[in-house]
């Protein structure tokens, strides 16, 4: 299926510079939906998984789902203050500023297979500290997986030595 058809470009979203990639559209056409979900657990065949980690907030679209259809967990990380439970955080550095991302203690076990998802690897900022969060409760990341990787800002350098899959590359 061509999922690009389905991915729109918004200039200057969020703000002046930036085109973004829009994923609503796929989200909205029952087809590809289920073609996206289906190829992302496809990436992870003959894989033992434990949980599938999603990343606040659009990464908590598809990750309950390949969590169903893997027969694993579901973990969400957030953004700092949201969890209501006992967390551990990790900060990293954006353009401007910083961000802090947190997850529950009892998320996930010592030794269990994690997999990670988000809709978009960008820098690998994000999805790397999402590694640091599990690896600190002692998980094992077994793959990052993404609906769309932006190539051109080096993202999968930021993740050298975990397995990374994107749908759609750009
Ligand atoms: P990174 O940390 O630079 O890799 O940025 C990844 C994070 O920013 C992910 O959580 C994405 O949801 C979000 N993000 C960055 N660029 C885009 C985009 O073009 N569309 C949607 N989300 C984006």
């Amino acid at each position: 299926m061509d999922f690009a058809a389905y991915v729109r470009d918004i200039k200057d979203f969020p703000k002046q510079g930036v085109i973004f990639k829009d994923i609503t559209p796929l989200l909205n056409n029952p087809e590809a939906l289920a073609r996206a979900c289906e190829a992302l657990c496809g990436f992870t065949t003959n894989m033992k998984i434990d949980k599938v980690v999603g990343v606040d907030s659009r990464g908590f679209i598809f990750a309950p789902m390949l969590a169903e259809r893997l027969q694993a967990g579901f973990v969400p990380v957030r953004k700092k203050g949201k969890l209501p439970y006992k967390t551990v955080s990790e900060s990293y550095d954006l353009e401007y500023g910083s961000e802090t991302l947190e997850i529950h203690t009892d998320a996930i076990k010592k030794g269990e297979k994690v997999l990670i998802h988000d809709d978009v690897l960008a820098t690998g900022g994000t999805a790397s500290a999402v590694c640091k969060l599990v690896e600190k409760l002692g998980g094992e990341v077994v793959q990052c997986n993404f609906l769309v990787e932006l190539t051109f800002l080096d993202g999968a350098k930021k993740l050298n030595g975990y397995q990374i899959e994107a749908l759609l590359q750009y």
